[in-house]
């Protein structure tokens, strides 16, 4: 089974990709909503209702107000021992607890990862 917090990274990747197709932006760049980009949307959209399921539901509402609260990027990167979405330095045990748990930056609340 995947770890949870890749299950959020995949969520949160499907979540830029709603929010991409549906941005003025989109259309400005010269792409067109086309019945592709609304096919697209419904696969997206369904797979992002299939992975729902798999995420813990306190996670899932974790998610979520974090969502609502900053709009984007959920999840960030932890820089050595800072976060990467408010920058302040994180609590020196992180770095022994991040191997086992999912850790949430006590300052800004969102999920943090580290790639090294
Ligand atoms: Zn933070």
């Amino acid at each position: 089974m995947k770890k949870q917090i890749e299950l959020l990274r995949e969520l949160e990747e499907l979540d830029l990709m709603l929010k991409d197709l549906s941005s003025p932006q989109y259309k400005k760049i010269g792409f067109k909503t086309s019945k592709q980009s609304l096919d697209i949307m419904h696969i997206i959209e369904r797979r992002r209702q299939k992975l729902k399921k798999k995420i813990d539901p306190k996670l899932l509402a974790e998610y979520e107000r974090i969502v609502k609260r900053y709009g984007a990027r959920v999840l960030v990167q932890a820089v050595k021992e800072f976060c990467g979405g408010c920058y302040v330095k994180l609590p020196a045990e992180f770095a022994t607890r991040r191997a086992s748990e999912l850790l949430i930056c006590p300052n800004c609340g969102r999920f943090l990862y580290w790639v090294s």
